[in-house]
């Protein structure tokens, strides 16, 4: 049994044919005409308690039609069920309302056309628009016409009741699905937004290359911790890294092991860097380093650390073995220098380290 329950929600869950259609919008239809069938065949036998067989009958054939508009949503044929859908509910809800009697409610089932149109995922909103005035126009002549001209009513009693509240019980299922689509459906575009807003993101913060924060995020990240050490007095280093005679491993092994460099370099840097600040690809074969609540001679050790195991790794890119060296300069930050200032402290310091042999942290 379990097994054709969960059969038969994966049938109703089928994943319509065409690109042009929706899942969603043929998922809503296959409920709402599950929904209506089941009601159209209570309400039938409701009815021929109080002797409307006719009524009866022609409910029978709304079911045959629901079924049709069921079946369509399989044919891509989706908007054609949902023609066909609205036009069962308008015809058969004002049939029952006429002859059954106004007040049982039965009118009140042709508003939910409005929502179901609008779910459908159309551009022509002027004619959604122009088709909820068309429906409340509508409700509004069927409500005079049956006031003036149509004297039926079920009396009281049982019936009455029962029809009264399957009638709500109908509204009450119809709007909680389609209520539950938009929300799927909202949640859903809402979910691939963030998404795509999250890649968008991470795309413009990182270097592509070593997947290393770019400039731009590096210095969206110092402005926080300038924030923080404004707030609280944390001190904090800054360090320029350069590959030394990194031209050569261009000019020896080819453009494309300066890349693996840059990668493996960068992959280094992040390792080391967890936990104790952050690094960016600052430009060209460039890093820039903050060492968070570290003054510069803290700095200073954790830096010498990394220099030394980078001078001891070996690469090996195709063929060739080889390994690289870098220079570092490093500042600690102050208020009254402002980070600009700082950076360009520890450039000048890197510039001194290359003139003066290279493979070094000045500090
Ligand atoms: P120094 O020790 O003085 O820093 O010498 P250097 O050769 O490292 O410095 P130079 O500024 O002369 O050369 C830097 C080189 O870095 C030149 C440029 O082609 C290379 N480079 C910059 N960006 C990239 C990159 O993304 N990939 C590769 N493969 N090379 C790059
Ligand atoms: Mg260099
Ligand atoms: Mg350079």
């Amino acid at each position: 049994m379990k097994e054709v329950i969960n059969n038969f929600i994966e049938f109703l869950f089928t994943d319509v044919k065409d690109k042009n259609e929706t899942k969603e919008l043929a998922v809503l239809l296959r409920l709402t005409c599950l929904i209506f069938s089941v009601y159209y065949f209570i309400v039938a036998i409701s009815i021929a308690f109080i002797q409307h067989y006719y009524l009866s009958l022609a409910l029978v054939f709304a079911i045959g039609l629901l079924v049709g508009a069921f079946i369509l949503t399989y044919e891509n044929k989706t908007f054609l069920g949902l023609v066909l859908l609205n036009l069962v509910i308008i015809v058969f809800s004002t049939l029952l309302a006429i002859n059954v009697g106004f007040e049982m409610d039965f009118h009140i089932a042709i508003f939910l056309n409005i929502l179901i149109i609008y779910f459908n995922k159309s551009e022509h909103m002027h004619l959604k628009r122009f088709y909820t005035v068309f429906i409340c126009t509508y409700l509004m002549v069927l409500t005079q016409f049956c006031d003036y001209y149509i004297n039926v009513d079920v009396p009281w009693g049982f019936s009455r009741i029962f029809i009264r509240s399957l009638n709500m019980v109908l509204m009450a299922c119809c709007i909680g699905c389609i209520a539950y689509s938009f929300c799927t459906k909202f949640n859903q575009a809402e979910d691939k937004l963030r998404s795509i807003n999250e890649n968008l993101e991470r795309i413009a913060n990182l270097d592509p290359l070593t997947q290393l924060s770019n400039r731009h995020h590096m210095n969206e990240y110092l402005r926080n911790v300038i924030f923080e050490h404004n707030r609280s007095g944390k001190t904090f280093s800054i360090a320029i890294g350069d590959i030394d005679f990194f031209k050569k491993v261009n000019d020896t092994y080819g453009h494309e092991a300066g890349d693996y460099v840059l990668k493996s370099v960068a992959a280094e840097f992040q390792n080391h860097m967890k936990g104790i600040g952050h690094v960016a690809r600052w430009g060209g074969e460039e890093f820039l380093f903050a060492f968070e609540g570290m003054d510069a001679q803290t700095a200073y050790t954790s830096l010498d650390a990394l220099r030394q195991k980078l001078e001891r790794k070996q690469l090996r890119f195709k063929e060739f073995d080889f390994s690289i060296t870098m220079t570092y300069g490093l500042e600690e930050f102050n208020d009254r220098m402002g980070i600009e200032a700082t950076i360009n402290r520890a450039d000048g310091k890197l510039y001194k380290g290359k003139q003066s042999g290279r493979n070094r942290v000045v500090f």
